[in-house]
């Protein structure tokens, strides 16, 4: 038996599968209604796509998030300690009076000394075992923060989805009735470059899901939608999805394992989430009554002015992560090409599992932007020495 399936046979056939959640939880109840409406949206034109049950598994402590099919039915799993985990960290994030300090009453939050640099495997494990209370005290910050939360989990689960529809179960599963798979950030020499390809053409799907699913649009059509609002809308989305990817992330991954990572690292994760979010508002550009760019301009701000100073503040490290930088330069440029040229071979198996059309060659992971990696990092080396005069 192999490890997905040992997985599956452990936790899930014997133990939760088909015992669903029931306690009287608002959160997962509030999932549950989340998420069926995305796939309405996503079903609407589309009747034949599948319609996988949701199952939030007992599992408590550990962040699990999986999709996979039994009898040829398909499930999307979610572990409630992942819920909790990211429902208190977004409520710590606004519980600092340092973070979106423009946004409500900072004057009723007070700092939380909390050492994050600790570093544990997974820092949702950190949140999920945390026991003060860190609430928000001002209740616009608060509900905020909630939102947040719920964008980021609906984000995971059609990410899972897209698993579902574009064909990566089946693919992989390779005519098997029941097949798991797991997102745990796996060291898989051989076939990683293939399983990030899947990775990132689940998260384009994840953003233009969220983007078109959402309610605003559904209910006004993009004419009415104010820029004031699509901005708010676009600031939850973007502060979910850069500390999704964050926390999931295992730490400290060096340049040479990532060629044979399961996932890619977060940053760059994120950086094909504020691509895909710029091509879809300037695709769409005329159907706004306001200048998109100023939209897409404000998004990057939140990564990189909001979210990534948080990160870089709460974990002591640096705001622009020398990964992201890497992966922009000459030198990174080779890694994103093998998996950019194995997803041009692989789309061409997935299409005839695929319930949707997927994304055409050379699509993913578009957007060279080249510099010279080394350059650039002895150029902060030599800034660092300067501010910390020791030259
Ligand atoms: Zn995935």
């Amino acid at each position: 038996m192999n490890y997905l399936d040992g997985i599956f046979e452990q936790h899930l056939k014997n133990e939760n599968l088909g015992r669903i959640y029931t306690g009287h939880n608002e959160h997962i109840r509030r999932i549950y209604l989340d998420f069926n409406d995305s796939l309405q949206v996503q079903m609407k034109n589309t009747p034949s796509l599948p319609k996988p049950n949701l199952y939030v598994t007992t599992l408590s402590s550990e962040f699990s998030v999986f999709t996979f099919k039994a009898q040829g039915h398909y499930f999307i799993g979610i572990s409630i300690g992942t819920i909790e985990a990211l429902s208190r960290f977004f409520q710590f994030l606004y519980s600092q009076p340092y973070f979106d300090p423009d946004f409500g009453d900072i004057t009723k939050e007070r700092e939380t000394a909390l050492d994050l640099s600790l570093n544990p495997d997974y820092l949702l494990n950190y949140f999920y075992n945390y026991d003060l209370d860190i609430s928000p005290n001002c209740l616009a910050r608060k509900t905020f923060a909630i939102q947040v939360f719920f964008k980021a989990i609906n984000y995971l689960l059609l990410h899972e989805y897209a698993h579902i529809t574009h064909g990566h179960l089946d693919y992989l599963s390779r005519g098997k009735q029941n097949y798991f798979y797991y997102e745990k950030d796996t060291i898989n020499v051989g076939n990683a470059d293939i399983e990030k390809a899947l990775e990132y053409d689940a998260d384009s799907a994840a953003t233009a899901h969220s983007l078109k699913d959402d309610t605003l649009f559904s209910m006004f059509g993009a004419l009415a939608i104010s820029e004031y609002n699509l901005k708010l809308n676009i600031k939850e989305l973007n502060i979910a999805v850069y500390f999704l990817n964050k926390l999931t992330e295992l730490t400290d991954i060096d340049f040479e394992d990532y060629a044979h990572k399961s996932h890619p690292i977060s940053d760059q994760r994120t950086s094909t989430h504020i691509d895909v979010t710029s091509t879809y508002f300037m695709q769409r550009k005329d159907h706004f009554s306001f200048d998109v760019n100023s939209v897409i301009e404000y998004g990057i701000d939140v990564i990189f002015k909001l979210a990534a100073l948080a990160y870089s503040k709460m974990f002591n490290k640096e705001p622009i992560d020398d990964k992201l930088i890497f992966f922009y330069s000459k030198q990174g440029l080779p890694y994103l090409n093998n998996v950019r040229s194995k997803w041009n071979t692989v789309r061409n198996e997935l299409k005839s599992y695929a319930y949707v059309e997927i994304a055409s060659e050379n699509e993913l992971l578009n957007g060279e932007r080249l510099f010279d990696y080394e350059e650039i990092i002895e150029k902060k080396r030599s800034r660092d020495v300067d501010r910390s005069g020791e030259i």
